[in-house]
This record gives structure tokens, C-alpha cells and sequence, in this order.
């Protein structure tokens, strides 16, 4: 066993004093007449610096031709939390909702001719969560958990470190290009996956000035919200979301919910500040106010106090919440107005919520929603000047399972295709006798054990799901309708919410640049598809010196080169 392990020892010895050995990322000859980037090997994760992260990331978008792209938009729909089994679900009950068998159906991204696999491990988790996972999409280095685009260097809490590490995200260095740009989301607005976008700060909880230590305060640090509307880049054109009480003062109640108050402690009212700023701007609340602001230059919509509702809940009357679909059709007229072109995020939030929740229902129906807004930006825009991708943060522990027969209700019973589950066209047996859903989850507050607000067996959304007793087998499922929008599928081991998981999710991409969205990536590379196919974005990042002889991005831009300077 000696030898082996000098050798490798050794051989580490030598990848890492040479400074140009490539890593082990597969190059392809480019056909955009750019060279290969020598990555330095390096021993992980020690060496996985924001510079390594950077220029692999680079290395394989530009290995991949996204050089070649001539995109003026882009639009990155996110679906949270939206596994590769969320997809094939979604697609199987969107399909029977249309009187169809649902597995030949497709869902909006499908269409798309563009495919890759996503890595979605942090630098310090094996499963990610959503403000890391996002950070790496928005600025192109691999980072911690809890982190919002702040790099690998620094750690959760540490407001001084992090001040340091503040990486430059595509929605700023869009601002900074001159170009327009879009956060939408059914999360609040200060939530991971929008935040990364436009915050920087090393824990993901700073939503709002009361949840920073005053040891962050002191050294400097703000909270998300108060980064959105003082951003030095300029803000979003259009910000559509949930999240107001973030934004206003703990004295101030809510207009639709007199019961419910901002949170902010530094009595600041961010919405006024941010329309005082922005007198032409249009600050929304309700569908039919965003509707009434079609003409306004600069959108603020906060249309619930935290996040919006799941769309299956969503009251879609004009004094309700505008769906996801409504959201992006107005952010891209809005947008589309700039003759320098846009950067958008749409993110469908809640889908992530609903399987943490262990409600199958509500996931697949935030999924056909966020189907449905993919679909409107589709129709609004023109494929040969606007790339489109469509992706997830990270996975979650849904199952499809059994050998249900074609056509099978995909929140049903599974009825079996195969003798392996029994007598074929009959309800599929597990080894007890009992019947048994085509989904389900590895953990979560489906356990059927019985909880401190659930006696034993299925669980009812919503479910808190503490104070488990051990099951005592598994429930009757037989006279249960587990199609019915509130039953939660079992789950093996307790926990009170569900959890992420670590395997490889899906990114679609149409449009110019879209060719290069191909193979397996890490998470990161995301980033370099998105700049190296946008001139706007290439050419920014070239002037500030960050690019080789080819003009491509390879260096981590310092942020501060960027921020615009004062008319
Ligand atoms: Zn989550």
C-alpha cells in the first residue's frame, strides 16, 4: 500500500509547481478560432481559488464555442429546487391535464435545442444550497454555502473577510455595459437565488438591517434590501417580486394586512427612497397595478410581504398576484425598450418550497407555471438575437418509482405495467400487501410516523412535521386519493423539511450561444456561456484588461472597475 501512495503524493507534488498543466477538463478544438486556455492543475479543493474557478469556467464555455455566440438579451429562467425528476413530472402532469397519456408531452424548455448537465456542489458542501448554487451562475466562480456572491475565501458571518471578496455578478456587469436589466422572482426579491444577483454578503439571512450582528454592521456590512435600492451599479430597471416587508420599517404596517409590519429596524422605507430616486418609475402591488404601469420606464413590484404564493393558491383576481407568466411578459416590454439590449432573471421559487414541503402537488404546478413563463418569453422574443437558458440550482429527493403503465395518473397509485409489482393492470403491492405512489421523498414531513400535529399515517399539507414517533409500518393508501392537492407523498426518514439533492440537474438553452450548452459543466461555467456570448458583456469585461489575446474573459474581474461612474 506504501508505494501507491507515494506515487501519488508525488505526482501532486509536480501538477501543482506546474503552473500551466491543464486540468482535467476536456477541451474540444473550438471552431470560433479560439485557443485553448491552460487551466492550472490544481489539488482540490485547496487550490480552488476565484481566479481557478474563474478561468476553468472560461476555459470550458470557450472550449465549447460560446465565443461564438452574438446574443443582445438573455434571459436565465431558474427554476429552484427543480431536480431532473421534478421535470420528467411535471412534464407527465402537465400533459394529462390535456386529456393525454403526459409522458410524450414536453414543457416549454423542452422544445429547446441546446442540453447540458449541471455540478452543483458548493466549495464546501457535497449538496448546495440555493445561495451558493446561484453565486456560481451569477459570477462565475464556485462558492460556500450561504454565500451571496461573495468568493470562496471568505465564510458565513464573516462580514470584514467578505468585504474583500465581492464578486462581480452578470447583472451588474450588464448595468455597468450600458445594458438593462431584470430581477423577477415568486420568492422575496432579497431571497438567495435573486439576491446573488445584486448583493454581496457572506450569509444569505441578511434580508433585512435586523438580521445583521452589529459586529457586520460595524465593520461595514448591509442588509440584502437595502443593496438592492443602493446598489452602485445602478439597481434593476425591473424588480418583480415578493419580500416588501423587507424593505420598509417595522412601524410601517402593511396596506393589504394591517396585522402584518415591515421589518426593518433602521426605520428606513426603501420603497419611498426608491421612488424618490426614480420619480418616472412605477412601484406595484397588485396584478392590475402592473398592468396599469405598462408604460412606465422603471418597475418595482412587491406584490406580498414575503414570498408570493404558490400559483395553485394565488388569488388571480386584479387585486391578487400577478402569475409568473404575467411578471415576465412585463419585465421584457419593459426591457426590451433599451436599445442596448437586457439581461433578465426569472426564477420560479417556490418550486424548491413546495418539495421541501414534501408537497409533490404544488412543485409540478410552480413547475408548469414557471413552463408557462418560459413559453411567454419565447413568444416575446426572437431566437436569433435573445439567449434563453433554463436551469436549476440543485435537486431535491422526489422519486419515480415503480412500473406504472402508460398514461398512469402521475400523483396516483402506481398501477402496475409489470409482473415485478404483481398482477399487471391491478394496483402495484409493496412486500406488505399494500399499495403504493409513483412519487415520493428520500426525507422530509411525509413520514407517516405520528407528529405533533398529525396522528399516524399520510400527512396533509401543511404539515410542520416535529415531534415524530417512530411508523409502525406504512399506511392504507387504498382509500386515499393521493392525487388531491394536499396529500404529501411519503417519506422514508423524518426531518421537518425536506432536503436538496446532490446530484446533476438539467440546463436547455435557445438562441445565439446556445450551441456551446452541451455536455457535463460545473455550476459556474453557466457564467462564462452567458458573457462569452454576449458582445456587450465580452467587450466590458476585455476593456477592464481582464481577457487573453482572443478576447476571451479568463481573469476575475476586481468589482470595482466596473461600478459606473457618476453623469
Ligand atoms: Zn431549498
Amino acid at each position: 500500500m506504501r508505494l501507491p501512495l507515494l506515487l501519488i503524493s508525488s505526482v501532486a507534488t509536480l501538477a501543482a509547481c506546474t503552473a500551466t498543466v491543464r486540468d482535467t477538463t476536456p477541451v474540444r478544438t473550438a471552431t470560433t478560432g479560439v485557443s485553448a486556455i491552460e487551466v492550472p492543475a490544481i489539488a482540490h479543493p485547496q487550490g480552488e481559488t476565484a481566479d481557478w474557478w474563474y478561468r476553468s469556467g472560461a476555459a470550458r464555455a470557450a472550449a465549447n464555442g460560446a465565443m461564438g455566440g452574438r446574443a443582445k438579451n438573455v434571459i436565465v429562467f431558474l427554476g429552484d429546487g427543480m431536480s431532473l425528476t421534478t421535470v420528467a413530472a411535471a412534464r407527465i402532469l402537465d400533459g394529462q391535464r390535456k386529456g393525454r397519456p403526459g409522458e410524450e408531452n414536453q414543457l416549454a424548455w423542452e422544445t429547446f435545442p441546446a442540453t447540458a448537465l449541471s455540478k452543483t456542489y458548493n466549495t464546501d458542501a457535497q449538496t448546495p444550497d440555493s445561495a451558493g448554487t446561484m453565486s456560481a451562475i451569477a459570477t462565475g466562480v464556485k462558492t460556500f454555502m450561504g454565500s451571496i456572491s461573495v468568493g470562496p475565501a471568505s465564510h458565513n458571518d464573516d462580514c470584514a473577510g467578505s468585504l474583500r471578496h465581492h464578486n462581480l455578478t452578470w447583472l451588474e456587469l450588464a448595468q455597468s455595459a450600458g445594458m438593462a436589466t431584470g430581477i423577477v422572482s415568486t420568492a422575496r426579491l432579497t431571497h438567495a437565488t435573486p439576491a446573488a444577483t445584486y448583493a454581496h454578503v457572506p450569509t444569505r439571512g441578511w434580508e433585512n438591517d435586523s438580521e445583521l450582528p452589529r459586529e457586520a454592521v460595524e465593520q461595514g456590512c448591509h442588509d440584502i434590501a437595502r443593496q438592492l435600492i443602493e446598489t452602485p451599479f445602478g439597481g434593476p430597471v425591473v424588480a418583480l417580486g415578493g419580500g416588501l416587508d423587507e424593505f420598509v420599517a417595522n412601524t410601517i404596517a402593511d396596506p393589504g394586512n394591517p396585522d402584518q409590519h415591515g421589518k426593518r429596524t433602521d426605520g428606513r422605507n426603501l420603497v419611498a427612497e426608491w421612488l424618490a430616486a426614480h420619480p418616472q418609475g412605477a412601484f406595484v402591488r397588485t396584478a392590475q397595478q402592473l398592468r396599469d404601469a405598462a408604460d412606465a420606464p422603471r418597475l418595482l413590484g412587491l406584490f406580498a410581504g414575503s414570498h408570493m404564493d404558490f400559483d395553485h393558491d394565488r388569488d388571480d383576481s386584479p387585486q391578487g398576484q400577478p402569475s409568473l407568466a404575467e411578471m415576465t411578459r412585463a419585465a421584457i416590454r419593459t426591457l426590451s425598450q433599451d436599445p442596448d439590449g437586457y439581461v433578465l432573471l426569472v426564477e420560479g421559487a417556490r418550486i424548491d418550497m413546495a418539495n421541501h414541503y414534501g408537497n409533490a402537488f404544488r412543485a409540478l404546478d410552480d413547475t408548469l407555471a414557471m413552463s408557462r413563463a418560459v413559453q411567454a418569453a419565447v413568444d416575446a422574443t426572437s431566437a436569433d438575437d435573445t439567449l434563453i437558458l433554463v436551469t436549476a440550482d440543485h435537486s431535491h429527493t422526489l422519486n419515480f418509482v415503480g412500473y406504472p403503465v402508460r398514461g398512469n395518473p402521475i400523483l396516483g397509485k402506481v398501477r402496475g405495467k409489470s409482473s415485478f409489482d404483481g398482477t399487471p393492470g391491478k394496483l402495484a403491492k409493496d412486500g406488505t400487501g399494500l399499495p403504493y405512489t409513483t412519487l415520493g421523498y428520500a426525507n422530509g414531513p411525509g413520514y407517516t410516523g405520528a407528529s405533533a400535529s398529525q396522528p399516524a399515517g399520510s400527512k396533509r399539507f401543511p404539515h410542520p412535521g416535529k415531534g415524530y414517533n417512530a411508523a409502525n409500518g406504512r399506511p392504507d393508501l387504498t382509500g386515499i386519493d393521493t392525487t388531491q392537492p394536499d396529500y404529501m407523498q411519503e417519506a422514508t426518514v423524518p426531518m421537518s423539511n425536506e432536503s436538496h439533492g446532490g446530484e446533476d440537474v438539467g440546463i436547455w438553452a435557445r438562441g445565439p450561444g446556445s450551441d456551446a450548452v452541451r455536455g457535463s459543466v460545473e455550476q459556474n461555467v453557466i457564467y462564462h456561456f452567458i458573457v462569452q456570448a454576449t458582445p456587450k458583456l465580452r467587450e466590458r469585461l476585455c476593456a477592464a484588461g481582464t481577457c487573453n489575446n482572443d478576447g476571451v474573459p479568463v481573469e476575475l474581474p476586481a468589482i470595482d472597475a466596473f461600478v459606473p461612474t457618476a453623469h
